[in-house]
């Protein structure tokens, strides 16, 4: 199989039936095999019977649904599990992406990307509750993670099906894949695509969105440059505390010290003022806690790689190739 098309669907039942016809239409244009995996979120409404309709109307067509709605990242992701394909493209249900876009990003893919994004250029959403959010998020994103794209957000986007296997999602971070993507060496492109108005239904986001966007975002760059040594990290952020802390320590021990005869008129000063006293417990006391957060983190993620066999590195080829066992 070449091609797996995934689309998360929440309660949109004004739009499924043209979905699937406009999947299926732009789709059986291209030389591709392919499948479309539609993932039913947990849809309240029509959505189930009438993409149960279009699965008996159209071929390769497979379907997914959730229990309840857990949200449009752990969508897509039931999808890329079920993906067979090569080439795996996600797209929005709400028809604000255009299945029309899909070759697009495909003839960018043969140019030897393992993610291609879509730029929604002309973006049609309101300026103020969407387009303004995205335009901050985008920069910070591009900045914190030091992969440029204009637009995260898109959810028209190719994967190499290879390059997300290695990729966990959690919480709304379908948006940082191509940020994980090339944190395991993939190459990551861009491409231009068409974006609609929503005419049918409403929106599942609001502003609240923002926030949960930038809380990920910490997390992410947090993996990225920490996840193998976290001592490094929280271990000097607990040294520029704890040093001042013994620094002020020390100080004031010479203080108590004074025939041990160097000049000690500082030193004793300071071990009559409470403020020393306490900036020195506190600072020693919050830098002994960061130094222990590092290491109890360290024995985590030896815990985290070796209980599951993963690696910490992720190969692209050996040669000759691995025997595959039969
Ligand atoms: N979606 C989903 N689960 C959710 C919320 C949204 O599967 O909990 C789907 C929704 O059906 C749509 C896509 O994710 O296909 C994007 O949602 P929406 O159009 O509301 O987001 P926006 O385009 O406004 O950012
Ligand atoms: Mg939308």
């Amino acid at each position: 199989m070449d091609l797996s098309v995934v689309v998360p669907i929440y309660n949109e039942q004004e739009t499924v039936e043209q979905l699937c016809r406009r999947l299926h239409d732009a789709l059986s244009q291209i030389r591709y095999s392919y499948e479309i995996i539609l993932v039913d979120d947990g849809s309240t409404d029509e959505t189930w019977p009438l993409l149960l309709a279009c699965a008996e109307r159209y071929d390769h067509m497979r379907l997914i649904r959730f229990r309840r709605n857990f949200g449009q990242t752990a969508a897509m992701s039931a999808g890329f599990h079920q993906a067979g394909g090569d080439v795996v493209v996600t797209l929005d249900a709400d028809l604000q992406n255009d299945p029309d876009d899909i070759p697009k990003l495909l003839e960018k893919m043969e140019e030897g990307y393992d993610v291609v994004s879509g730029w929604r250029k002309d973006r049609k959403d309101p300026f103020m509750s969407r387009r303004l959010p995205s335009m901050i998020a985008n920069w910070l994103i591009s900045r914190i993670t030091g992969v440029h794209l204009h637009d995260y957000g898109c959810t028209l986007k190719a994967y190499r099906r290879d390059i997300i296997e290695d990729v966990h999602l959690y919480g709304e971070m379908h948006r940082f894949i191509p940020a994980l993507a090339s944190w395991v060496g993939g190459r990551v492109g861009e491409v231009d695509v068409g974006h609609h108005p929503r005419r049918f239904g409403q929106s599942k986001y609001g502003l609240s969105r923002t926030v949960r966007v930038i809380l990920d975002l910490i997390t992410v760059k947090f993996l990225m440059r920490y996840s193998l040594g976290p001592m490094q990290i929280f271990g000097k952020i607990g040294l520029f505390f704890a040093v001042p802390g013994l620094f002020l320590f020390a100080l004031m021990i010479g203080g108590h010290l004074s025939f041990l005869a160097f000049d000690t008129t500082l030193a004793s000063e300071l071990v009559k003022r409470p403020f020393w006293l306490v900036s020195a417990t506190m600072l020693l006391f919050l830098g002994m806690q960061f130094i222990s957060i590092g290491l109890v983190a360290e024995i985590q993620i030896r815990t985290y790689h070796e209980t599951q066999g993963k690696r910490t590195y992720v190969l692209r080829e050996t040669h000759p190739p691995p025997v595959e066992a039969p």
